[in-house]
């Protein structure tokens, strides 16, 4: 189902063989910028800083407009885009390239190779001379540490349904990688994703990418963990979902201590429902060889911006660490589309397992004890004494 996914892509080292905006500074400034480069891959500037700063030293040096097309024309691109943008289109998917570089040479990039049709959302600079007057249109609106915050592009631009997946290679892909579903990811980002234990798809090409993202889209992967995957919820997880809401162990906490007890027509309707439904994101968990292992839900805010997510194992994984991972995935992708949001879960007072470790993902007491009442015409159900706990986003 490729209508389910936004794809956005890091231009210098990734879309391009090399660095090019970083070498292109470098050389026509007599690796002038260098100091100022290093300070902002250790963190001591930020990446507005670290532009202005080089575009001052660049028109000192004052290089020759013809040099300068020259040396963009040499760039290569990196092997297989041509056949992945290709790709991509053949499935209606319109890419969008987001980049803390200069329009001059990323557009002179893109037209030499054939390129120019991509959607791009870039810094600015007026190229006159062989003097750069650059522009950051985007600095005010996004992260405020990001001159154009390629995590601010992906929340504003994926629906919230959709799956937005980000190739980058660099340190200005931090907020991207945060905000995107899935992350291919090579070089230094692959790097600084390895230190903090986030999950990622290594890459070096884009036929590589290519192939892992057919696959994908078969399988509906709509995010990767450590050890899980989540997957668009779909007709081949039905029979499992049964068997799961069927459950009188998972259930028992719910108020249904012998399953949910629905006939195959009732389930059948609600599968219809889901299909439907706009305020929430429905997923199976499967582990990485694709065993059904539970279902997640991702629910959207509500009026008072309280986000009531779900997650439900069979009792075979729950004592695996996979409920923890699970909902940290579930966290994390709410997290990064309803940032200023809250999670509330409404646990059995009698379910200390799940307590246990809502309360180690940070979740809090809020109010005292209250009864779920079920409705009369619930024959099957029992009441259940919860009590609400409440997590803060972020
Ligand atoms: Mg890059
Ligand atoms: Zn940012």
């Amino acid at each position: 189902m490729p209508s389910a996914y936004s794809i956005f892509i890091d231009f210098d080292g990734t879309v391009t063989e090399n660095d090019v905006g970083y070498e292109l500074f470098k050389r026509f400034t007599n690796s002038g910028t260098e100091p100022l480069v290093e300070k902002y891959r250790t963190g001591e500037i930020n990446s507005y800083q670290c532009l202005s700063g080089e575009c001052e030293i660049w028109n000192a040096c004052k290089p020759s407009p013809a040099d300068i097309d020259r040396f963009l024309e040499a760039q290569p691109v990196r092997r297989g885009f041509g056949q992945f943008d290709y790709y991509l289109h053949s499935l209606n998917i319109n890419p969008i390239i987001l980049s803390e570089g200069f329009d001059f040479y990323i557009d002179k990039f893109l037209s030499h190779h054939g390129l120019s049709h991509l959607a791009r959302i870039t810094n600015r600079a007026d190229y006159e001379n062989g003097r750069l007057n650059p522009s950051f249109p985007y600095f005010g609106a996004g992260c405020g540490v990001c001159s154009n915050c390629k995590g601010y592009h992906i929340n504003k631009l994926r629906p919230p349904k959709m799956c937005a997946i980000f190739i980058g290679d660099g340190h200005s892909d931090r907020h991207a990688s945060r905000a995107a579903d899935i992350v291919f990811a090579r070089s230094y980002l692959g790097e600084i994703m390895t230190k903090s234990g986030a999950a990622f798809v290594p890459f070096d090409d884009f036929a590589e990418i290519m192939m892992k993202m057919e696959n994908m889209f078969s399988d509906g992967i709509f995010a990767i963990g450590e050890r899980l995957a989540f997957v668009y919820f779909s007709p081949r997880h039905h029979d499992s979902f049964r068997e799961l809401w069927g459950c009188a162990e998972v259930m028992k906490f719910v108020g249904y201590p012998n399953g949910l007890g629905w006939s195959s027509r009732r389930y059948d309707r609600h599968f219809a429902d889901m299909e439907c439904r706009t305020d929430a994101i429905f997923l199976a968990i499967e582990d990485k060889a694709g065993l059904f292992l539970g279902e997640a839900k991702i629910s959207f805010p509500d009026r008072d911006g309280c986000c009531h997510h779900d997650l439900k194992l069979f009792p075979r994984f729950w004592d695996k660490s996979v409920g923890f991972e699970a909902w940290r995935m579930i966290l994390e992708r709410a997290g990064a589309r309803w940032p200023d949001a809250k999670a509330v879960v409404t646990p059995s007072i009698d379910n200390e397992r799940a307590i246990g470790l809502y309360q180690k993902l940070g979740f809090q007491f809020s109010g005292d004890i209250e009864t779920w009442e079920p409705p009369k015409e619930i024959a099957n159900a029992i009441p259940v004494q919860y009590r609400k706990m409440v997590r803060h986003q972020n």
